[in-house]
């Protein structure tokens, strides 16, 4: 049985072009970057051309990116970075729909002794500009708010709260790691201070990613040893990965307009197909600001967790949520902080189409999920309230 992959959110497989570029840097152009002699220049050579398309198509200077194992440590730089950097300050403002690599950042830093404030989202996951400056102090370290979100894909208001923030001379960071390669992303244009990035999120190798550091920024690094990146993180590059993803990044721009388009009917289709079909739903995330490839939806009286398992026997891969709270038993963070009530949130399924997928996967989805959801119902110990 073919899977269907509908969960490019979690990750994505690798572009056979993406190896192709990766290969000689795999086998013959092993050399560390930072050597001298010859194998070594090639794969500095390597490493360099990758830092200057990374940096070109996010409208950044080469100096300014600092390559890193992925979304994770980028987040943990940015943030950790921008406060050791400026210990005196000991305020951090983030939002309450931020993925764990921020969110957890921010608990360690609380342990320490920081305050953090986190911004509260409307019903749609948005987060009101008016909020952040409320928030501001004149301690405040750094403000991190994504760009969007993984789980519901609403795309935040990131030029203008980027804005507040500088006009109050606090850096701004944003974790775009679903959005490069799916919308424009231009750090000139949102005028931020810090952007993070993960390759496996765009048709690149998983365990490599990027951070934007606008020049002038006060940052410290985080990790100890030797002086790669800038003196920003430490270790020899990955440089076959890195090679991987500014190709990745390469082709995803280049199709942007294009798959985007492609992406966002074949969504619409999903998501009509299923309001038309199932009672008792719920779109989650913002109906227009949202990513084009992403659909959160919830069904009243059903377990996520049931629907993902019937729909994977049938060779279709969705989530329920993040791949990070997938197999908890706590409602998704999201959904909570966007007013959705617990025993909602648990009936979420989010779809996350990609390259592979076809108006065919849509119609097989569309004729397969509609019965599992009306059997599962009929199970449910809530059924009868689903009557009207
Ligand atoms: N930030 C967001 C919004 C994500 O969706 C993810 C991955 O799911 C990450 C950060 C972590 O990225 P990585 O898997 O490269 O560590």
């Amino acid at each position: 049985m073919p899977t269907i992959y509908m969960d490019h959110s979690a990750t994505t497989p690798m572009r056979t072009e993406v190896l192709d570029a990766m290969m000689p840097f795999l086998t013959d152009d092993f050399g560390n970057a930072s050597s001298v002699h010859a194998p070594g220049r090639r794969a500095h050579d390597g490493l360099e051309k990758s830092r200057n398309m990374v940096a070109r198509l996010l409208g950044a200077d080469a100096g300014e990116i600092v390559f890193t194992s992925g979304g994770t440590e980028s987040d943990n730089l940015a943030i950790e970075g921008v406060v050791a950097a400026d210990p005196g300050k000991r305020h951090v403002i983030t939002s309450a729909i931020e993925h764990h690599a921020v969110l957890n950042t921010c608990a360690e830093l609380a342990k320490r002794g920081l305050d953090v404030t986190y911004l509260p989202v409307d019903t749609h996951g948005l987060v009101d500009p008016d909020e952040l400056r409320r928030a501001l102090r004149p301690d405040t370290a750094v403000v991190s708010v994504m760009m969007a979100n993984n789980e519901v894909g609403t795309i935040e208001p990131i030029r203008e709260l980027a804005r507040i923030a500088r006009d109050a001379g606090v850096p701004f960071h944003t974790d775009a790691v679903q959005s490069v390669g799916k919308v424009p992303v231009d750090v000139g244009e949102l005028g931020v201070d810090l952007l993070s990035v993960s390759a496996h999120k765009f048709y690149g190798p998983k365990g490599v990613g990027g951070l934007y550091v606008r020049a002038g920024t006060r940052i410290r690094s985080i990790q100890h040893g030797g002086h790669h990146e800038g003196g920003l993180r430490a270790g020899t590059e990955n440089v076959p990965g890195i090679v991987g993803m500014a190709r990745a990044l390469e082709l995803a721009c280049e199709e942007m307009p294009r798959e985007a388009k492609r992406l966002r009917g074949l969504r619409d289709v999903l998501e009509q197909g299923l309001m038309e079909r199932v009672p008792d739903h719920r779109l989650n995330g913002h109906p227009v600001k949202r990513l084009p490839h992403l659909l959160n939806m919830t069904f009243v009286n059903v377990e996520g967790e049931s629907m993902l398992l019937s729909l994977d026997a049938m060779g279709v891969a969705v989530s329920t949520g993040s791949a990070c709270t997938s197999g908890t038993l706590e409602p998704s963070h999201v959904l909570s902080a966007m007013g959705v009530p617990p025993e909602l949130a648990h009936g979420s399924l989010r779809f996350s189409l990609g390259l592979v997928n076809t108006a065919d996967d849509v119609e097989y989805v569309l004729e397969k999920l509609p019965p599992i959801i009306e059997r599962l119902r009929q199970m449910s110990p809530f059924s009868t309230q689903t009557a009207q």
